[in-house]
């Protein structure tokens, strides 16, 4: 897969992606990772890329025609592939949108910077807007480097065990299990027995309930949308049914 990243500061993507998975996985070509500097195409001797906004207010905001004529020169109008916007005020990033856009044969991102972007780039260049976050960075590239790593992994050879992208939390809707390695025993904590005893069928069950059981804790507006087996249901109500019994318990006066 081929991902365009359009940016101010180009310099900013060399070294998270030389190494690690990401390094070996645009070593190996699975993944090609073009950034561009939007300077380089702002027309004029003094390539200016912002300029101030119109009725007044502070901050510089970024100018349309260098990326327009960058998304030209790049030979992606908006219909050929996803043309994203990081932008604070795009739909919120989340695994199903990185395992939507792991299918696609290239993807542009734009990294906006200051006050953002002239309003008629998301009017008129982009088919998307992506959020990283209820937050505001200052720019528009570490949520480009979140998304194209999360997208990334889910690119088949890239991770060197499919298996773990398919157990990570959020790909089946829930969060994942716990997970623990040598040694078997530190400063007197142990590793759970059912991990070690050898027995498939029962490490199974054990990291499908503490899957739900993790889910139903930290993140329970998650189970909503996970698929649920019978069993799982049986045991997210006796979880339920646990904890009203906690209250009843704990309730003053008794
Ligand atoms: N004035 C803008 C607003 O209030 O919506 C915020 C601009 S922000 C300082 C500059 C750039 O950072 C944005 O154009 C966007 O590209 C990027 N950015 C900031 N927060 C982001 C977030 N949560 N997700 C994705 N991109 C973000």
């Amino acid at each position: 897969m081929r991902f365009d990243i359009l940016t101010l500061f180009p310099e900013m993507f060399v070294s998270p992606f030389a190494g690690s998975i990401l390094g070996k996985a645009r070593e190996r070509g699975l993944i090609d990772l073009q950034v561009h500097d939007i300077r380089s195409y702002a027309p004029g001797k003094h390539r200016v890329t912002d300029d101030a906004p119109y009725g007044g207010g502070g901050g510089m905001v970024m100018k349309v025609e260098p990326l327009a004529l960058a998304l030209e020169a790049l030979a992606m109008p908006s219909e050929a592939g996803p043309v994203i916007l990081m932008s604070p005020q795009g739909a919120p990033f989340r695994q199903e949108i990185a395992t939507e856009l792991a299918v696609c044969e290239r993807i542009l991102l734009i990294c906006g910077h200051y006050e953002g972007v002239d309003e008629r780039v998301r009017e008129h260049l982009v088919n998307r807007e992506l959020s990283i976050g209820d937050y505001v960075l200052t720019g528009g590239e570490l949520a480009a480097m979140v998304v194209v790593d999360a997208v990334a992994r889910l690119i088949p050879g890239v991770l060197g065990n499919s298996e773990s992208a398919r157990a990570d939390s959020f790909a089946a809707g829930l969060l994942e299990y716990p997970q623990y390695t040598r040694p078997q025993k530190y400063r007197g904590w142990e590793v759970p027995e059912v991990l070690v005893n050898g027995n498939h069928r029962e490490i199974e069950n054990w990291r499908r309930r503490q899957s739900l059981l993790r889910t139903w804790r930290r993140r329970p507006e998650l189970l909503a949308g996970a698929e649920l087996s019978e069993a799982d249901r049986t045991f997210l109500r006796e979880l339920e049914a646990a904890e009203k019994e906690d209250r009843r318990e704990t309730r003053p006066g008794r």
